[in-house]
């Protein structure tokens, strides 16, 4: 669709030209922040398409996977889940996560209860001041345990086809995991999936409707250079298919490179400390699979054999496979920092080679099926599962120096340049009103143009993708990637 052809509802006013470098979740969410309101976007990305970074499949409302982080994590990431919802209920899978502890695990389940209540009650009070808000249920639902007497009860239901009632979620679990190695009670939490394929289409089917947004895909940033003449930047843009290269000046830019963002940096002489982290999930299907699944997470201890195992359902019994051990997700040295003279932390290349080339065959078998004798441990039949296709895989970027860190969203450095460092795709729309609030600091855009969307989201081309739509392009996006279509669907 041309320019001419876009449809935009707040005609562009600003003379200010603003780059995204990078066309992830962030710098998709950032530019369609900013298009939405009319100011006048570049977005460039290297790939041939958006939102093809590291997987996203979970929506952390409330950061219950993890229990080393600090409660006040835990209500931004509920926060900031909310809003996600709200500005990309398209992408959502709204299904319910189930949290089990193993009797390996040092932790009791009544540890989890004084902070699942502290997330109930701010829940409570997001829903109390804005009913829109209320996008994970009810608030007193937002979080319920099943004994071990509620689960057997389940042991001789039918397979509920849709779920009338929070039980209906277990009947399936109760019908398949070993229960004799678990402890009781288990929780069951409004934690949804969220589908990085269905971003990409949402991105792409709306950023091709708003005329304030030019997006450049094949298109590498390989210099950046403040302009002598202005207070602009200049970038050296590297056309991907032919290989020449072109120079454009900007106002403002904003780094939103992922895990690549210390290279950007570096160009530019900005120091920031920051480490990266590659990690793998699995992909396998489980031809025996029947019921309603719910996303099933077992805890344990990270880096250890006992790691957490995660298991996210689509339909037709595909399953997306985690496993918090060395051998499954993790790897030996697949976290780096960076260090003195560079803000770009430095994989080792067999994480690049994996990146931007492919993985080894006999690779993928032994991760995927180490993967699926970890979450047989807790459910046996699930050893019958297939090996089915590549790994889902990528770097993520971690600012400063805590490991564990799973929210944060932007950082600024000199006049005219943020950088995204978002952990979390739910931290993406925190990002961008950052630095919409940067640019009017700047004068670079008017809070008249803006107006009453400074502080609340306004998505209305966003919104209006159907979901059809965006089913039908997120599937042809995994296709194109080699995935099965069904991780692009809605459970
Ligand atoms: C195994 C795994 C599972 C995960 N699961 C979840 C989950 O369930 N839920 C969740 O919320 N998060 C999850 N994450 C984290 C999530 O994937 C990341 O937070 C998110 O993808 C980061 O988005 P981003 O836009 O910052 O970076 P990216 O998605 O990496 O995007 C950066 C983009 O910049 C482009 N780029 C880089 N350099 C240049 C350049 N010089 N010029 C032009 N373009 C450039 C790249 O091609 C890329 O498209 C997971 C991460 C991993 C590794």
């Amino acid at each position: 669709m041309n320019s001419a052809s876009k449809e935009t509802s707040i005609p562009s006013l600003s003379p200010a030209k603003i780059a995204i470098i990078g066309g992830g979740v962030a710098g998709s969410t950032i530019a369609l922040r900013f298009a939405e309101l009319g100011i006048d976007t570049t977005l460039i990305e290297k790939g041939d398409s958006l939102v093809n970074g590291p997987p996203i499949c979970h929506l952390h409302a409330g950061g219950n996977f993890y229990r080393e982080i600090c409660d006040q994590q835990c209500l931004t990431l509920l926060q900031q889940s909310i809003d996600t919802v709200k500005v990309y209920p398209q992408g959502v899978n709204a299904r319910p996560t189930v949290i089990a502890l193993p009797k390996t695990d040092q932790g009791e389940p009544a540890d989890l209860l004084p902070r699942l209540e502290k997330i109930r009650a701010k829940y409570t009070e997001l829903v109390a001041a804005d009913i829109s808000n209320k996008v994970l249920g009810e608030p007193e639902h937002y979080f319920q345990f099943f004994s071990r007497a509620d689960i057997e009860s389940l042991l001789h239901l039918p397979l509920p086809k849709v779920a009338k009632k929070p039980s209906d979620w277990l009947v399936a679990f109760a019908q398949n995991v070993d229960l004799e190695t678990l402890k009781f009670p288990v929780l069951l939490v409004q934690e949804y999936g969220l589908s990085g394929f269905r971003f990409a289409a949402i991105a792409d089917i709306a950023i091709s409707r708003l005329a304030s947004c030019h997006l450049r895909t094949n298109s590498q940033v390989v210099s950046m250079k403040t302009n002598a003449s202005s207070s602009s930047w200049r970038l050296t843009i590297n056309n991907q298919r032919d290989n020449t290269n072109e120079q454009a000046d900007f106002d403002y830019v904003i780094n939103a490179c992922g895990f690549k963002s210390g290279e950007i940096d570096d160009m530019v002489s900005a120091k920031r400390q920051r480490m990266v982290e590659f990690k793998a999930a699995y992909v396998a299907q489980w031809s025996q699979c029947q019921g309603l699944w719910p996303e099933v997470v077992f805890y344990g201890e990270r880096g250890t054999p006992q790691g957490m195992a995660q298991l996210t359902p689509y339909p037709n019994g595909y399953f997306q496979l985690h496993g918090m051990t060395q051998d499954i997700t993790l790897f030996e040295q697949g976290l780096v920092a960076s260090g003195n003279n560079s803000a770009q932390p430095k994989l080792a290349q067999r994480f690049l080679n994996k990146i931007e080339q492919q993985w080894p065959t006999p690779l993928i078998e032994q991760r995927t099926l180490g993967s699926i004798e970890h979450i047989a441990q807790f459910i046996p039949s699930f050893a019958s599962a297939d090996v089915s296709g590549k790994p889902l895989f990528g770097a993520q970027q971690i600012p400063g120096n805590d490991a564990d860190l799973r929210t944060a969203d932007v950082s600024f450095h000199d006049k005219h340049y943020a950088r995204t460092e978002i952990v979390k795709a739910s931290s993406a729309l925190t990002a961008a009103d950052a630095i919409l609030q940067d640019l009017i600091d700047g004068d670079l855009v008017s809070v008249a143009q803006v107006g009453q969307y400074l502080t609340k989201h306004y998505f209305p081309v966003t919104l209006a993708c159907s979901e059809a739509e965006v089913t039908t392009r997120a599937m042809a996006l995994a296709q194109a990637r080699n995935y099965p279509a069904a991780l692009a669907q809605l459970s």
